[in-house]
C-alpha cells in the first residue's frame, strides 16, 4: 500500500476532507483555517452521525454541563460557516478512500474510538456484563443504541479506575431525578428511575495512590445526594512508593485527602447504620477481578476476585487470597479502542491508524525487508483518538491536531492530484447516491428543536434520539413527525 510521491507542483487551493466531526476534526478544521499559509483551503467535514461534536455530544456524561459547554467553542467554529458539514454519511460505507481521492487533496481522519477495550476474563459473556462505552452511548443518547437498558440488578460491579468507571457508576448511583435537570431523553429517564440498585461497587486492582480518576470527579461522588460512598480501611495500608506518590504529586495528594475524608465518614456511618443513604457506592482498591460467576442460569450471579497486594515498586501482585461478591450485573470500563476504516492502514494491537506524528503510515511487516512498512501515505492524515489512542481529553485533541495540520501544511508538494475537486462535485456524489446528509442548517434545526423540546419542561436541552428522527428535523422532511417525537 505505499503511495507514489507525486511530482512536485504546488496547488493553490487545498480542498481538505476531514472525517469525524468530534473535538479533533472540528480543531483540526479551525487550526488550518486560522494558520499562516500561502494556499487557500476549503474544508468539508463528514461524520456518520447527524449531528457534531462526537464524543462531547455522547460520551461526556449529562450531568457535566460545565464539560458538554464546549460544544458551545466547537459550535462558534462551525458557525463561522468557512467549513462544510455533511452529516450523516458514514466512511466506507457513503463514500470510500477512492472517492476522497477524487474529490479531495488529502483527508484528515479524526473518527474517534467508540468501542469498548476487551476484558479477557471467564464470564465476560454472561447475561448482566456490560461494556461502558455501550452504557454510556444508552444513557447520552446515542442514535445507534437499544432504547432501553436492562437495569434490573440491585447489587452492581463496575471495573476500572479511570474517569469512565466514574461516570457508569455515578450515573447507576444517583437518583433519576438528580439528573432531570440535564439533557437526557425520557427513556434514560424512566429507565434510571425503575432502577432498583442499591450498591454499586468501583473495583481496582491497584491502591488509592495508583488510580487514573481526576481529582475533581472522585471528589463529585461524594456530593451525590442521597448517596453513600464506603471505602474500606484494609486499603489504606500504604507503602513507601505510596507515601512518596502522596508526598510528591499534587493529584494523587488531593485524590488521598478526599478518600481519607470518606474514610472518616464511614467510620461515622458504621457507629449509626440507621443514618445511612439508600444507596452506596463503594471503592475496592487492591482487588484484581479474576472471573464473573454464573447464577446458574446464564446471568452474572457474583464477582470473584483476588486481593493484590503492593509489590513496594508503585505496581502490585497477587495476593492469592481469593473474594467473592454477590452482584446481578458488571460494568467494564477498561477503556475504549478504535474501529478500522475500509481501505485505510490499521493498527490492531493499539487500535489506532498507524502514523508518524499524524502522517499516515502504510501498513506493512517491518520485518519483511519489503520496504513497504511506516512509509508515508501520502494525502492521509489522523487527529485524535484514531491517531494516539483513547486517551486524554478534550483539550488534548487541540494540540494533537497542530501537529497534524502542521505536516499537512508541510506536505504540500505531495497532495492527491483530484480529478474532480470542486465543491459541487461531492454533492452531486452523494445526492446520485442518495444518502440523505445533514448540513450546518440543518443541525442548527434539530439544535434549535432539541432546546425547544427542553424549554417545554425547565430544562435546557432534551436530546432527539432516533436517527431517523434526528434527520427529519435537521432535513426539514416531515415536519409533523419531528414535532411529534416530543
Ligand atoms: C465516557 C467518556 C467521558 C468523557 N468525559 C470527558 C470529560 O468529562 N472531559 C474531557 O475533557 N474529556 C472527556 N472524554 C474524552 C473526550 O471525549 C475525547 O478526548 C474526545 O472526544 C476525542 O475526540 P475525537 O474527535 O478524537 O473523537 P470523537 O469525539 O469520538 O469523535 C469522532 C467522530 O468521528 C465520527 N466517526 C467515526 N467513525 C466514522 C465513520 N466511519 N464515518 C464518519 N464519521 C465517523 C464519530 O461519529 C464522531 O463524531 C470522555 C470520553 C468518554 C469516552
Amino acid at each position: 500500500m505505499t503511495e507514489k510521491r507525486p511530482t512536485d507542483q504546488r496547488p493553490a487551493k487545498l480542498r481538505l476532507a476531514i472525517v469525524g466531526a468530534g473535538p479533533a476534526g472540528i480543531y483540526a478544521a479551525d487550526i488550518l483555517l486560522k494558520a499562516e499559509r500561502n494556499f487557500d483551503v476549503s474544508i468539508d467535514l463528514f461524520d456518520h452521525l447527524p449531528a457534531p461534536y462526537g464524543l462531547v455530544r455522547y460520551g461526556v456524561a449529562p450531568d457535566h454541563p460545565r464539560i458538554k459547554g464546549i460544544i458551545s467553542a466547537l459550535r462558534d467554529v462551525l458557525d463561522r460557516g468557512d467549513i462544510r458539514i455533511f452529516g450523516n454519511v458514514r466512511f466506507g460505507v457513503d463514500i470510500t478512500l477512492d472517492d476522497l481521492r477524487k474529490h479531495y487533496n488529502a483527508v484528515i481522519f479524526a473518527t474517534g474510538a467508540v468501542r469498548d477495550a476487551d476484558l479477557r476474563i471467564p464470564g465476560i459473556d454472561l447475561v448482566g456484563s456490560y461494556g461502558a462505552a455501550r452504557f454510556v452511548s444508552w444513557f447520552d443518547g446515542h442514535p445507534d443504541y437499544p432504547r432501553t437498558w436492562p437495569l434490573e440488578a440491585k447489587q452492581v460491579a463496575v471495573i476500572g479506575n479511570g474517569n469512565v468507571a466514574l461516570d457508569v457508576a455515578r450515573i447507576l448511583a444517583k437518583h433519576a431525578d438528580d439528573l432531570l435537570p440535564t439533557e437526557i431523553p425520557a427513556n434514560v429517564y424512566d429507565g434510571l428511575k425503575a432502577s432498583p440498585v442499591t450498591d454499586v461497587h468501583i473495583f481496582g486492582r491497584r491502591g488509592p495512590t495508583s488510580v487514573k480518576f481526576t481529582p475533581l470527579e472522585l471528589r463529585e461522588l461524594g456530593e451525590l445526594p442521597d448517596v453513600d460512598i464506603v471505602v474500606y480501611d484494609e486499603d489504606f495500608d500504604y507503602d513507601d512508593a505510596a507515601r512518596a506518590a502522596v508526598a510528591s504529586n499534587k493529584q494523587v495528594f488531593v485524590i488521598d485527602k478526599v478518600l481519607g475524608k470518606w474514610r472518616e465518614r464511614a467510620h461515622k456511618l458504621a457507629e449509626d447504620p440507621q443514618a445511612g443513604a439508600s444507596r452506596r457506592l463503594h471503592l475496592h482498591f487492591f482487588a484484581k477481578p479474576l472471573e464473573l460467576i454464573d447464577d446458574g442460569t446464564g446471568r452474572v450471579g457474583g464477582i470473584r476476585y483476588e486481593r493484590t497486594a503492593p509489590d513496594g515498586q508503585g505496581g502490585v501482585v497477587g495476593t492469592g487470597e481469593i473474594r467473592e461478591l454477590p452482584v446481578q450485573a458488571v460494568y467494564r470500563a477498561v477503556g475504549y479502542f478504535g474501529s478500522p476504516l475500509p481501505g485505510v492502514p490499521f493498527d490492531k494491537k493499539h487500535g489506532v491508524i498507524p502514523n508518524r506524528e499524524g502522517q499516515v503510515l502504510s501498513k506493512g511487516d517491518p520485518s519483511s525487508g519489503a520496504g513497504s512498512a511506516n512509509q508515508q501515505l501520502y494525502g492521509v492524515y489522523a487527529t485524535g483518538w484514531i491517531k494516539r489512542g483513547p486517551v486524554g481529553l478534550i483539550g488534548h485533541t487541540k494540540s494533537d491536531a497542530m501537529e497534524t495540520v502542521r505536516h499537512l501544511i508541510n506536505d504540500l508538494g505531495n497532495w492527491w492530484r483530484p480529478e474532480s475537486p470542486s465543491e459541487e462535485s461531492i454533492v452531486a456524489l452523494l445526492d446520485e447516491r442518495g444518502v440523505e446528509y445533514t448540513n450546518l442548517d440543518g443541525w442548527h434545526r434539530l439544535d434549535q428543536h432539541e432546546q425547544a423540546l427542553g424549554a417545554a419542561e425547565g430544562r435546557v436541552r432534551i436530546k432527539v434520539v432516533p436517527r431517523d428522527e434526528m434527520v427529519a428535523i435537521s432535513r426539514a422532511v416531515a415536519p409533523a413527525a419531528a414535532a411529534a417525537s416530543a
